[in-house]
Formats: C-alpha cells, structure tokens, sequence
C-alpha cells in the first residue's frame, strides 16, 4: 500500500511551494488509495513556533486536505510531531554509533574551515575529509579531556549510489561528492538529515515527493536508509520523486521569503482554495493539453508522479488569477454570494453594516460572479451601492472628467431623467443619444456617467449598475458632480 508524508516545518508563514509539495502528496495519496501522513517536522526550537504550527493546520483545512494520519487525527505512529519523539532519535543515534555506523566527530569549526580551504586551494573535494572516522579510545580520551563535545556523523559507504527518481529517472552520485555528514549536534539536538528517513522508516513511508532542492540530501539518506535496515528499524527504502523548482519573478527561484509566495496573501485577496489548487497543480504536471480548468477532484483522478515535468516550472500570477477567475465562474450563484460575504461585512466592507442592501446585493451579485478574479475585488465593485457616496478616486476622475464632460453630464442626466428605469437598454439609449449629441461614441459618454455615479473607471456593467443603485440616487450623483 502507498504510504506518502507531508511534513513540513512549522518556520513563518505557509507559502506556495509548500502548498504544491502538499498538494502533489495528497493527490498521489488518494489516486492510488493511499495514506497520507501529516508530520510536524519541529526539532528546531530556535526557528519553529507554535504560531506557524497552527498556521500549518489551518492552511491544510482551508485548502480542503485531510490526512489520516497526524496531528489532531493521530494514528499507529504517534506521536507526529517530531518534538515530542526525541528519545528515539536518540536511541537510533546510539544505535547507529554502537554498530560502526555512525561515530563522534571532535572537529571544530575552525578546523574544519581551515581544512575545507586547504582543500579547496589544492583543488580537491572540499566536504569532510574523514579525519574522527577512524579515531583510537586514546583519540577520543584526549579530545574528552579537553572539554571537546563530539558532533555525530554517519559513516557513508564507499560506493556509488544509484536511484531511479520518479521524476528524473536515473540519478548517480559518486561516493567523493557524498562526505560523511552531521546527523547529531554536539549539544545532543538531532538533526533533519537524521529524523526525516528515520521516520520516513518508522512510518512505513513508501514514497517520498518532495522538492528538488532536497535531492542532494537524498543519496544520503538512502545510505542511511541501508544502515537503518541492517539494525532492523527501517524495512523497505522508500522511491523519491523530486519536483521541480517553482520560479518567480525576473526567473530567480521562488523563495520563502518572497511576498508573492506567502498563501495568506491568496487568502486575503480572496482566492478560492479550488481555484489556487488548479493553478498550483500545473506547476510540474497537467491534466492534459488543452484543459487548464479542472477540479480537484479530475486531478486526483489523473495524478500520477510520472507525469510530473522536471524542468522549472514558472509562478505566473496572471495566470493564477485568471484561472480563479474561472473556478469563480464555475460556482452556484448561492454558493459565491456566501464566499464573499467575508469581503461584504466588517471589518472589510467600508460602508455601514445598517446600508448594505440585500435585494440590491442580490441584484448586482451575478453582474460580480461573470468579473471577478479575485473575490476580494468585490468590494470595490459595489461599494457604490452601499456608500451615501460613491468614493473619490481621483485618477478616475482626472482620466473621466476632461474638457467637455459637464455639457456630456448634463446632456445624459436630461436624457437618463426621461428614460425607463425598468430597463438598462434605455438607459443604454438615453447614454448613447447624449453621446451622439455631442460627436461621442458610447465608450466615451459612458465614462463621466460612471464615475459620477459609481466614483470609478472601471466596474461592473454601468446601466445594469445605474438601474440597481436607481434613479433618484443616480441623478443625484450627476448633480453633484455637476455641481
Ligand atoms: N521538513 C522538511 C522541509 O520542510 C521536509 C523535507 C522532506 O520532505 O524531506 O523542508
């Protein structure tokens, strides 16, 4: 059975490339009726914090993932934060040095710096070179009596190592490129390179997706997988697939740190988790060639990890917003209206809860689902409706408002006040006419009416907007840009 982890770090924020990491593990878990294990990689107390940790948990429920084993749901390998299983690591660590495997290293830094340098100046490989591998009781007696305190490092084979990633296909590594590595801290901490494959073992983990900026980890972990197997702790060396970097802007890597990265800025700006799910899963894969638009649950049915590209996949954000654009589209028009009303109430909204208007938000809501990009845009768009009066948006105004508009305005309003309220198409006609009076096309008439009313340029269909705001109101807002 196919037994994959999500386990990320719980350091600042959630951001995007966790997500797509989350997201390809969930989705190769339940295609292939898999389980999903959900583990809290928190051994380092100076960067993780429970912030991020619940931060963690609430981006999974919100993006629509479950797990079946892990944190709040737990399961046969508890405990699933690493913080709470130090004594195996522990355990493990003497293990591996009683049997040869791994050993006390007493290097300090500086040697260790001064040698690499050597190394480097001679033009040799510059990672550990060995030097406690092989270290006499006497050795060691003396670097005790010094008050050295011991790193522990793994022993790594002699040999090269070869695997097939499920992305990448063959993958060698020759033995000189793979130095012998830390896997305790000299005050006792253990580290990533220790805790990630002995749980990856304890937990029966079969398949390890992940992304490619830990695939020179991998060969490590592999020989370690090897040791893990001769003392009995591990049974089975799990397959990895690596998945391609994501790249940014001006095509530099994706990073944490990155703004454009961060998954609260797609919470906040009213991202649907369907419609940034769709985006991210084309980061690496696709569902076919001429279909961007998909559920999740078409993706689950089509995942499979071979599919999965290995060349860099570019974040367009354009992209990202027009496709939740279109999830958008795809909502039940109940179902929409109830996803913006966190966008419709305070602290958001910057009208009075007592003047918002259901019958005209009923009204105007369809005319937002066919626009929208992202739902926070709703505010802006109604906002006329709601506010007593329409906001100042003074680039629209300058852009709007030239030579010649006033005698367009008060050509409209005599028209608009003679025309059927009941009907945009007159209102339409009543635009047009004033437009022709004075040698405008309807772009151009329309555009004065539309920021005297709504206060901006841009917005949704201006006579279905002049019928739902009404005609006293809208009248009065010619007036006074009149005025
Ligand atoms: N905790 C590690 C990280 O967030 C997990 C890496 C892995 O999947 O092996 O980078």
């Amino acid at each position: 059975p196919v037994r994959v982890r999500f386990c990320p770090s719980p350091t600042g924020n959630p951001h995007v490339g966790l997500v797509r990491t989350a997201l390809f593990n969930w989705a190769f878990a339940r295609h292939n009726q898999g389980t999903l294990v959900f583990r809290i990689e928190d051994t380092d107390a100076a960067r993780d914090s429970e912030e991020s940790y619940n931060q963690l948990l609430d981006a999974m429920r919100w993006l629509g993932f479950d797990w079946d084993e892990g944190p709040e749901v737990g399961g046969p390998h508890a405990p699933y934060r690493q913080s709470q299983r130090m004594d195996i690591y522990k355990d493990v660590a003497d293990k591996l040095v009683a049997a040869g495997k791994a050993y006390p290293c007493y290097c300090s830094t500086e040697e260790l710096d001064e040698r690499r340098e050597a190394a480097r100046a001679a033009g040799k490989p510059s990672g550990y070179d060995g030097h406690c591998r092989e270290l006499t009781a006497e050795q060691i007696a003396a670097y005790e009596a010094e008050g050295r305190k011991p790193i522990i490092r793994f022993r790594m084979p002699d040999r090269t190592i070869t695997f097939t990633d499920l992305v990448r296909g063959d993958i060698t590594y020759e033995p000189e490129n793979v130095p012998d590595y830390g896997i305790v801290r000299a005050n006792g901490a253990p580290l990533y390179t220790l805790v990630n494959p002995v749980d990856d073992a304890l937990m029966e983990i079969t398949h390890v997706l992940r992304g490619e900026d830990l695939l020179s980890s991998t060969p490590r972990q592999i020989a370690l997988y090897d040791a893990l197997k001769d003392l009995g702790i591990a049974k089975i060396t799990p397959e990895f697939g690596h998945l391609p970097y994501v790249m940014g802007e001006g095509n530099k890597k994706l990073s944490k740190r990155d703004p454009q990265s961060s998954l609260n800025l797609y919470r906040e700006r009213g991202f649907l988790p369907e419609g940034l799910l769709n985006y991210l899963s084309l980061l690496g894969w696709s569902l076919s060639a001429d279909r961007d638009i998909f559920s999740i649950e078409e993706m689950v049915a089509a995942f499979d990890v071979k599919d999965v590209q290995p060349n860099p996949a570019r974040f367009d954000l354009k992209k990202c917003e027009s496709i939740n654009g279109d999830h958008i589209r795809l909502l039940d028009p109940k179902e929409f209206a109830a996803r913006c009303e966190p966008w419709l109430k305070a602290p958001v909204a910057p009208w009075a809860p007592e003047d918002f208007d259901e019958a005209k938000w009923a009204a105007i809501a369809p005319h937002a689902q066919t626009r929208l990009k992202v739902l926070s845009e709703i505010t802006d768009n109604v906002d006329f409706l709601f506010l007593p009066e329409p906001v100042f948006d003074e680039p629209s105004w300058t852009k709007a408002m030239k030579e010649g508009s006033d005698a367009l305005l008060k050509t409209a309003r005599e028209k608009l006040e003679a025309a059927d309220w009941t009907s945009p198409e007159s209102l339409k006609e009543a635009v047009l006419a004033a437009g022709e009076a004075h040698g405008l096309k309807l772009g151009k008439a329309q555009a004065p009416v539309r920021v005297a009313v709504t206060g901006r340029t841009i917005g949704l269909p201006l006579f279905e907007s002049l019928e739902i705001l009404g005609k006293e109101k809208s009248l009065a807002r010619i007036d006074a840009a009149l005025a």
